[in-house]
């Protein structure tokens, strides 16, 4: 269900509401990837000048202290730490129980944050410290679901992190954890965009009132697919007088998915959120729902991948074969 809250600018901003009853902003700021040499990191300014409320990070991605520093310095600035919706993610290195808290712990440390609103299992693959990219033998371990998610559910019942929730399930995975979860997983985020729209598992996980955060929005261009330039998108964006990357990120949210674009340069950064007072027309949003050539940018290849020694042999083994 949708919410309106305002930002500190005034501007009516979207949230939707999580099975625990908090509320996650619909517009997040993404991190992978976005080491700045400015002095300022981007996620200040995305706080502090552009109104976003949301961040979204992982300890993988090596910036919790760069992306904490900023954060700590909107805070200072003003901003109220209750405010903001702050996810990270256990990495797979760290996917046995004994593990959990001692990397949630880490985060914390390193976002300078005393809670998280979101903590997420990254990928559901437990692989060994330091595991080559591809893996070799041995890289790639046994993932105990039921003792990590045990451990996750302790966080919560602990106020160390406000909502727990999944990256990178299929239909198999989620249905085994509904299984065994005592507290459900608010969020799955996944990648989505028109060109993997992965209908399936926002179906499955609207009918078990899970939120869907939708990642890669724009087709992760520097490693995956260049949407911002699709014919499909730049058509509409011309009719609505938006950018392609606002469509893409108004695209999103009107399938009722929060989205988390990244950037690094501030002119994007406050065009990526400005996307509350207009909509995509239905015809249009259609046509962005019928974007050929389906195909995942992040299909897990590279990370979990052992052609020879498995125990993943190929991107559908990743995906229990369900594309
Ligand atoms: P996005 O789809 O957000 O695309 C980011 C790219 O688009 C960057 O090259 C950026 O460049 C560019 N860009 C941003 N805004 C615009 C715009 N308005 N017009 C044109 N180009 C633009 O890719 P990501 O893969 O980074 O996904 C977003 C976030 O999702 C990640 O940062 C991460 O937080 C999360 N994620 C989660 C995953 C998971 O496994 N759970 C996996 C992958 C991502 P520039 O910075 O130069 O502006």
């Amino acid at each position: 269900m949708a919410q309106v809250t305002f930002t500190t600018h005034g501007e009516r901003m979207q949230s939707f509401k999580l099975l625990s009853g908090h509320a996650i902003p619909a517009v997040g700021l993404g991190t992978w990837k976005s080491t700045s040499p400015q002095a300022q990191h981007p996620v200040y300014s995305a706080i502090v000048e552009a109104g976003y409320r949301h961040v979204d990070t992982a300890a993988e991605y090596g910036v919790q202290e760069e992306v904490g520093l900023a954060i700590n310095r909107a805070i200072h600035a003003g901003v109220d730490r209750k405010s903001l919706f702050v996810t990270s993610k256990l990495w797979c290195a760290d996917l046995s129980p004994e593990r959990v808290r001692p990397a949630l712990e880490k985060s914390l440390r390193e976002l300078r944050l005393d809670y998280l609103d979101l903590y997420l299992i990254h990928w559901p693959f437990h692989l060994k410290e330091g595991a080559s990219k591809p893996p070799k033998q041995g890289d790639v371990m046994k993932f105990s679901m039921e003792g990590v998610w045990r451990e996750m559910e302790k966080l919560v019942k602990d106020n160390l992190v406000r909502d727990i929730g999944v990256c990178n399930f299929t239909l198999k995975k989620l249905s085994k954890l509904l299984g065994l979860a005592q507290i459900m997983p608010s969020v799955c985020q996944m990648e989505m965009h028109p060109g993997w729209r992965n209908d399936k598992m926002l179906e499955a996980c609207k009918k078990n009132g899970i939120h869907v955060t939708a990642y890669s929005p724009l087709g992760s261009q520097d490693h995956g697919r260049d949407l911002i330039h699709d014919p499909i998108v730049e058509k509409a964006a011309r009719k609505l007088n938006k950018s392609p990357g606002q469509v893409l990120v108004r695209w999103a949210i009107q399938r009722g998915t929060s989205t988390i674009p990244k950037s690094t340069h501030l002119d994007r950064i406050k065009e990526n959120i400005r996307v509350f007072e207009w909509e995509i027309p239905e015809e249009d949003f259609q046509a962005l729902c019928r974007v050929p050539d389906q195909k995942r940018v992040l299909d897990g290849e590279n990370l979990f991948v052992n052609k020879t020694d498995g125990p993943y042999k190929s991107v559908a083994d990743v995906w229990d074969h369900e594309d």
